[in-house]
C-alpha cells in the first residue's frame, strides 16, 4: 500500500518541521512516497521515504495551490495510494481541501493520530478549536486526504532507513490550474513562512506601533526567522493577518519563539504552545506568558531587541 506525503520546502534550511511530522504519521500507513515541488531532492534519508516525486520549477514555478492538487491527484492514481498526507499547514489544507474537490472526497485536517482498520476506513484523531478539543473521527473513503496538525505530534526516525529513489514528475497541467499563483514570497523571508519558521520573533502591543517594528524585522532577519505578531496588533493595522499567531491565526511550532511584549493570553498560547522553547521579553514581570516560557527577560524591548542585534552581528 502506497501513500503520498506532499513535503513543504523551508526556505534554504530544507523540508519544513511540519512536513516531517507529517512523514512521521504515514509511516504507518503503507510505503511513504514524497512529493517535493523543487529542482533539487531534499535529504530525506532516516524518515521512511522510499520515493521522492520531484516536481521541478520548469513544470509548476512558484506555489501555485490548484496546480499542486491536481499533480497530487495524478500521482494518487498513478501510485494506486490509498491515503494523501500534508502537513496541517495554509498550504497543506488549501492544497488538499482543491484535492477533495476535484476527486470528490472528504478530507480530515489536523489529524494527529491516523490507523488503518482492517474494512479499509481510516480512524483518527483530530485537532479541532485549534487544539483545545480532539475528535475522534472514521473516515470512509478509498482515498483517505489528510492534513497533520503543525504540534500534534514530534518529527521522528524510521527505525530502518530505506534506500530513497528520486522521480523527476512532469505533470499534465492545463492553463486554468496556474490561474492562482504565488510568483514571489514576502520580502527578506527568503521563502520561510510562519507555520514552518525555524525561528519567530514575535510582537506584541508592547512593541507600540508599526514603526515599532524594524528592530524586531531585522532580528528575525539575523535569526533565519520571521515575524510574528498577536492579535492587538492585527487589529490595530499595525501589522497584515497573516503575521498572526493564536488560536484565529497561524499555528507556529519553531524551534525557538522569542515573544516580545506579549501578555500571553490563552488565545495566543494556542498557536505558539507547539514552540520547542520560548523566550519572553516583557516589562511585566506577572504577565501569563511568563509561565510559558523557558526564559524569560523583564525589562523593555525597545532597550534588550537592539542590544541582541548588536551582539549578533558582533559574532
Ligand atoms: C475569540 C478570540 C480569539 C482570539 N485570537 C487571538 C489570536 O489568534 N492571537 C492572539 O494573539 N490573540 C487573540 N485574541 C486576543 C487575546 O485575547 C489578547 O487580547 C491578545 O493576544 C493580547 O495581545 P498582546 O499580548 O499583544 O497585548 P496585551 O495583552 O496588551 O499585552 C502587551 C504586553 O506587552 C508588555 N509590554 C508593554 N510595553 C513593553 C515594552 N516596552 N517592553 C516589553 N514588554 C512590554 C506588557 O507588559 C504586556 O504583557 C483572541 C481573543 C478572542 C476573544
Amino acid at each position: 500500500m502506497t501513500v503520498l506525503v506532499l513535503c513543504e520546502m523551508d526556505g534554504p534550511a530544507g523540508i519544513a518541521d511540519a512536513s516531517l511530522r507529517a512523514l512521521t504519521l504515514a509511516r504507518g500507513l503503507g510505503d511513504v512516497n514524497a512529493v517535493v515541488f523543487a529542482d533539487t531532492a531534499p535529504d530525506l534519508a532516516g524518515y521512511g521515504v522510499t520515493r521522492i516525486y520531484l516536481v521541478e520549477r520548469s513544470s509548476v514555478d512558484g506555489y501555485a495551490p490548484l496546480a499542486w492538487a491536481r499533480v497530487l491527484a495524478g500521482l494518487a492514481e498513478e501510485t494506486g495510494s490509498t491515503a494523501v498526507l500534508a502537513a496541517g499547514t495554509d498550504r497543506g489544507n488549501e492544497i488538499l481541501a482543491h484535492l477533495g474537490a476535484i476527486t470528490g472526497l472528504p478530507m480530515a485536517a489536523n489529524c494527529t493520530a491516523v490507523t488503518l482498520s482492517g474494512d479499509g476506513t481510516h480512524k483518527l484523531i483530530r485537532h479541532r478549536w485549534a487544539g483545545l478539543l480532539l475528535e475522534d473521527a472514521v473516515l470512509e473513503a478509498p482515498i483517505a486526504l489528510l492534513t497533520v496538525a503543525t504540534d500534534g505530534i514530534p518529527a521522528a526516525y524510521a527505525p530502518d532507513p530505506a534506500a530513497i529513489a528520486v522521480h523527476v514528475h512532469k505533470p499534465e497541467l492545463v492553463e486554468g490550474d496556474l490561474a492562482v499563483r504565488a510568483a514571489e514570497s514576502p520580502v527578506g523571508t527568503g521563502g520561510v513562512t510562519l507555520a514552518t519558521a525555524r525561528v519567530v520573533v514575535g510582537g506584541g502591543r508592547g512593541v507600540g506601533g508599526p514603526d515599532g517594528f524594524a528592530p524586531l524585522e531585522e532580528l528575525a532577519r539575523l535569526l533565519g526567522g520571521v515575524v510574528g505578531v498577536s492579535r492587538v496588533v492585527t487589529s490595530e493595522g499595525w501589522r497584515p493577518h497573516r503575521q498572526q499567531v493564536g488560536q484565529t491565526g497561524t499555528k507556529i511550532t519553531p524551534e525557538l519563539y522569542l515573544a516580545c511584549g506579549i501578555s500571553g493570553a490563552i488565545q495566543h498560547i494556542a498557536g505558539c504552545a507547539g514552540a520547542k522553547h520560548i523566550i519572553a521579553i516583557n516589562t511585566d514581570p506577572g504577565a501569563p506568558i511568563l509561565s510559558h516560557a523557558d526564559y524569560a527577560v523583564i525589562g523593555d524591548l525597545h532597550e534588550i531587541v537592539p542590544a541582541l542585534i548588536t551582539a549578533i552581528r558582533s559574532r
